[in-house]
């Protein structure tokens, strides 16, 4: 089979499969791929436990299932006063990575231009590059990794398709502030650039700030794909469930794509999402939750050598490394799992060059006992 020409020849295995797989390996304490080691709310399981006995087996409607998209709208009206409309403006997803690559395989032609920025989670540039599209990197640099406008408007030609956009920042967990908004308003006012915001992280914002979702700017909605998911919300990464919203007119696009990739998301975990979802408590505490263990988290690493970057979402703490050792963050990652028994996720995993950034992201999703082990470990350092 010599004849097969890789439509992504520099694309390997996924930094999050590869860590898991070597911590497993090593029996390290794994806080590099992002997703909770503590159980769901036991009610979301008799959710759907209460909905497969009551015969919701078959197919959903490919957007969703109605009760879960109007829950949806809900939520998206209560938190942002944004207006969807659950049967045009909402599709329920496997996921938010296959959102993401639904909505760049709906709106890249081939030779688009689609701006991201770098450190970028991983799944945005290759589904561009397999839409055709041409992938133009912005690159941001610690302790704060500010998006500098001046230079995304330089970037910006006729050619420009889609801007990618993810606040709360998957790796870097930084926040979009008003200023960005400001920026990012004028930016395409008059033009036909799409956003696409990657928002999976919204309800785990920290200090009292808000997450500025697309949703909430009228202006930058009505040309927005917002991204959400589950995983996050439920504490269920595994489930695979996330949406998207978006005004019909890119919906209708979005669901040309969804109905001949994924056709439907599985029926009961809908049934129950919706369910869950009709309390708001079930969401508004997830920021509490999480500063307490941000907070937690960063109060121990303190002790260790590394010197901590700022955290205002997400639930990743990346810390920098140079009073420790000048090797690659990819040859420390691993050094770190074998010598000393934790997982990390290399920061170069999220750029396109190679350069020498010296960070290192940790989940902190975990329980307490699970972050102390993993401290006690790095004071080894
Ligand atoms: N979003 C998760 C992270 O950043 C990983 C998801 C995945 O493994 N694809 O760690």
């Amino acid at each position: 089979m010599s004849s097969i020409v890789s439509k992504l020849p520099q694309t390997a295995v996924n930094i999050f499969s590869v860590m898991s797989a070597l911590a497993n390996e090593h029996k390290a304490i794994n806080l590099s791929q992002g997703f909770p080691d503590y159980p769901c709310d036991p009610q979301l399981i008799k959710l759907v436990n209460k909905a497969m006995l009551a015969g919701h087996n078959q197919y959903a409607p490919m957007a969703g299932a109605v009760e879960l998209r109007e829950r949806i709208a809900e939520k998206a009206d209560k938190l942002y006063n944004a207006a969807y409309n659950p049967d045009t403006e909402i599709t329920v997803t496997a996921g938010g990575t296959e959102a993401i690559f639904t909505a760049i395989t709906a709106v890249v032609n081939p030779n688009d231009e689609v701006i991201i920025f770098e450190p970028a989670y991983d799944c945005y540039a290759p589904a561009v590059k397999l839409a055709g599209g041409i992938v133009k990197s912005l690159q941001l640099h610690e302790p704060d990794y500010r998006i500098d406008w001046a230079m995304v408007r330089k970037l910006t030609t006729n050619k420009t398709r889609l801007i990618i956009l993810n606040s709360p920042h998957n790796p870097t967990a930084t926040i979009l502030n008003e200023q960005d908004i400001k920026e990012l308003t004028s930016l395409v006012k008059n033009t036909d650039i799409i956003i696409l915001s990657d928002e999976v992280y919204e309800h785990l914002v920290f200090d009292g700030h808000k997450h500025l979702s697309m949703a909430a700017f009228r202006e930058l909605k009505e040309r927005s794909f917002v991204v959400a998911s589950f995983g996050k919300l439920f504490h269920t990464t595994g489930w695979k469930i996330g949406y998207c919203m978006a005004p019909s007119q890119l919906m209708n696009e979005f669901k040309k794509v969804h109905q001949y990739n994924v056709f439907s998301v599985n029926t009961p975990m809908q049934i129950a999402a919706a369910e869950y979802l009709k309390d708001e408590n079930h969401y508004l505490g997830l920021a509490d939750f999480f500063q307490q263990k941000r907070d937690y988290f960063r109060e121990a690493l303190a002790a260790t050598k590394f010197d901590l970057l700022p955290c205002s979402g997400s639930y990743f703490q990346s810390v920098t490394y140079r009073n420790v050792t000048d090797e690659k963050d990819s040859d420390f990652a691993v050094r770190l799992v074998k010598e000393f028994g934790v997982a990390s996720i290399p920061i170069s995993a999220f750029y396109s060059r190679a350069g020498n950034e010296s960070v290192l992201r940790f989940c902190f999703a975990k329980k307490q006992e699970t972050l102390d082990k993993a401290v006690e470990r790095l004071l080894n350092l």
